[in-house]
Order: structure tokens, then sequence, then C-alpha cells
């Protein structure tokens, strides 16, 4: 039987943890705030080592959903759900049915939707037991994967920062270096392959790296070493807390503007840290906010027209990069100020 136990956790509206012994689940959903709507965001299958950092990475994962769907003027709020386990062994049907189980229990206040670890069909799986998930297949009357939407938003968002920083945003010949080519990493690459930018990838999946060499002639280098390459833009596209006191020293490209979540380690000195360098750090949770935007417009909107939409993520970027620069805080800094005020004034309005 799903054992559900409930958690008091500073700042955050509920956490509770699911534990099916029967099916191998064990789950943690965070609600951070339902101020502007349900909670929204993705489902993490990740084999974490205990239970405390995958509660870390639920918090710093829920709190960000909040603040991306505010900067994007999208009316949901901000959640997270993480499964522990290997995606590759422990993914079974009766663990997806649980995880629906699960969600249903929080009677719509939480939305599933795909993460690193869980594909579309899964979710087909898990909304067996709920219709509080989104990103399910389109012969399930879903929208699908939102990978390709988030990739079209970091493409717009790396065009506004070149645009910034280098004075044009024809990417044509420019350098790009992708760390993980998974779903975003891949949907990325094709793109700027497409705007003839130059590419140096890396990923532990072999099979991956060698696709991108063959299909985009990329470079492939050690996935140690590719934050340290020559390029204009760094893109980490695989998990958070890639910049860090290590990594920031070690960095070439100017740009650093990816799809990954939760990218600075320590929020309060990694942004400094590449101020001080002279990098510009386009807020991950702007530039990824694609996949939101996409779900939430097609499944919760009800729009057929995403486009637009994803177009605010080039205005947002050069909104938070322009005003960074003349009042010299870092844009991570600035974005979170942007996101606090958006939540504040909807929440006025809501209210008059
Ligand atoms: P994914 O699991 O499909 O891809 C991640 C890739 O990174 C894999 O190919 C993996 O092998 C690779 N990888 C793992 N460790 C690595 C390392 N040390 N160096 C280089 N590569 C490594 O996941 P995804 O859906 O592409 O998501 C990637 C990131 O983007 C995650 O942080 C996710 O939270 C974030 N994100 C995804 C979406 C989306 O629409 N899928 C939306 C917003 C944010």
């Amino acid at each position: 039987m799903l054992k559900i136990k409930k958690l008091k956790v500073n700042g955050f509206e509920t956490v509770v943890v699911g534990k099916d012994p029967r099916t191998n689940f064990h789950s943690i959903i965070a609600i951070h705030s339902t101020r502007l709507g349900p909670s929204l965001g993705g489902i993490r299958m990740w084999p974490y080592v205990n239970e405390r950092s995958a509660m870390q990475d639920v918090r710093r994962l829920a709190a960000a959903m909040t603040k991306k769907a505010a900067v994007s003027g999208l009316p949901v709020g901000g959640g997270k759900a993480v499964i522990i386990g290997d995606p590759m062994k422990d993914k079974t049907r009766s663990l997806l049915l649980t995880m629906g189980e699960f969600i249903e229990s929080l009677q719509g206040r939480y939305i599933g939707a795909k993460d690193s670890g869980i594909l579309p069909e899964d979710l087909d799986v898990v909304a067996e037991q709920t219709r509080h998930v989104t990103g399910t297949t389109r012969k399930r009357g879903g929208s699908g994967d939102p990978s390709v939407a988030t990739a079209k938003g970091v493409l717009l968002g790396i065009q506004a920062a070149c645009q910034c920083v280098y004075g044009s945003k024809n990417l044509k010949g420019r350098i790009v270096a992708i760390q993980g080519i998974g779903h975003v990493g891949w949907n990325l690459g094709r793109l700027l392959y497409q705007k003839g930018v130059h590419l140096i990838v890396a990923d532990p999946e072999a099979n991956r790296v060698e696709q991108a060499r063959r299909s985009w002639k990329a470079t492939v280098v050690p996935v140690s070493r590719i934050h340290q390459v020559q390029a204009d833009v760094f893109a980490p596209c695989a998990l958070g807390g890639v910049l860090n006191a290590k990594t920031i020293p070690q960095l070439k490209a100017k740009i650093v503007a990816g799809g990954a979540n939760n990218q600075c380690l320590d929020e309060e000195r990694d942004p400094y840290r590449m101020m001080e360098r002279n990098i510009v750090h386009v807020p991950d949770y702007v530039l990824n906010a694609g996949g939101l935007i996409h779900l939430v417009v097609r499944e919760i909107l009800r729009q057929r027209q995403v486009k637009p939409w994803l177009k605010t993520i080039e205005t947002t970027v050069c909104e938070v990069l322009t005003t960074s620069i003349q009042k010299g805080i870092p844009p991570l800094v600035m974005t979170n100020r942007l996101a606090k005020q958006k939540i504040r004034h909807s929440m006025n309005i809501q209210n008059a």
C-alpha cells in the first residue's frame, strides 16, 4: 500500500514523501507555491544516493518552477517530483502507476510533467491513475515531449545574449559547447547546426556523441573538459550545479546559456563569480521555460500558438541582460527580483 508522509518544510506549501514497498516506490513531491495557480513541474527519476539528496534536489527544482512560471507570465505555480531509482533498471509499470496514485492524492495542487529519466510514454501510464499530468503522448491526448519547445526557447535566448555581448544575433560561424546531448541538448544542437554553428559536445553516452559527430561534424571532448573549451557560448544541458567555485575560473566562453535547471551550485556567490570574470550567465529558468510554456499554453490555456509565448524568452533575456549590465548586478540576481515583482503584481491583480 502507498504510504504518504507529510513534512513541514520552511518556505514550501506542501512536501510529501510517498513509499510503497510492493512496487519499490520512493518519491517526494514538493509544492513550493500555488499562489498563481496549481503547481506544475516535471517528475525526475534519478538514482539519488539517499532521501536527503533527493529532498535537496526536489526543493531547489520546485522553487525554480515558481520563478520560471512567474517570469514567463504563466498562470501556474511551482512544484516538482522526484522518484529515487535508476530509470534504466527500476522504472516499471507498477512503479509508474503508484506515481499516478501519489499525484492524485494531492487533488490537483500538483500537476506532473516530464523531466530527466521520464518519457511521455511513462506519463501515459501515470495518467491511468490521475488526470493531473501534462505532456503525455499525442496518442493519449497530451501535447507530447516538451523538449523541442525548450530547445527553441534556449536558441532564442542564446541569440538574444549574442546580440547583447557580440552585437549580433546571427549565429553563423559561432562556436557553442553543449554539455549533455539528451532531449534538450540534442534538439538544441540540431537547431544550432541549422544556423551554421560549430558544435563541441560531451556526453557520457558514447552513442549520442558519435551521432553528434556524424550528424553535425561536432567536435567531441571528454565530459570533464567541456566547460573549459574555447567557445563563444557554453550551454549546460545536463544536470544542475555545474557552475561553481571550481568550474567558473576555468570557463573560457563569454556567455553561459543552456537548458539545465539550477546551474549555479551556490546561488548567492556563483553569479558574482561569473560577473567578476565578465561572463554573461543567462539565468536558466528564463532560458529553459519553453517546455513549461508549451505544456501550459497547449494543455491548460488550450491555445494552439506557442510561438508568440516563446518569443517572450528573447524579450526577457534582452531586458534582464541590459538592466544587469547597466546596474552592475548579475543577471540571476536581477531575474530573481523580477520574478518576485511579477508574483506580487499578479497577486495584487487577483486580489483587486
Ligand atoms: P536527458 O536525461 O534527456 O538528457 C541529459 C543528458 O545529459 C543525457 O544525455 C546524459 O547522458 C547527459 N549527461 C549526464 N551527465 C553528464 C555530464 N556530467 N556531462 C555531460 N553530459 C551528461 O534530460 P533533458 O530532458 O535533456 O534535460 C536536461 C536538463 O534540462 C535537466 O537539467 C532538466 O531538468 C532541464 N530541463 C529540461 C526540460 C525539458 O523539456 N526536457 C525543460 C526545462 C529544463
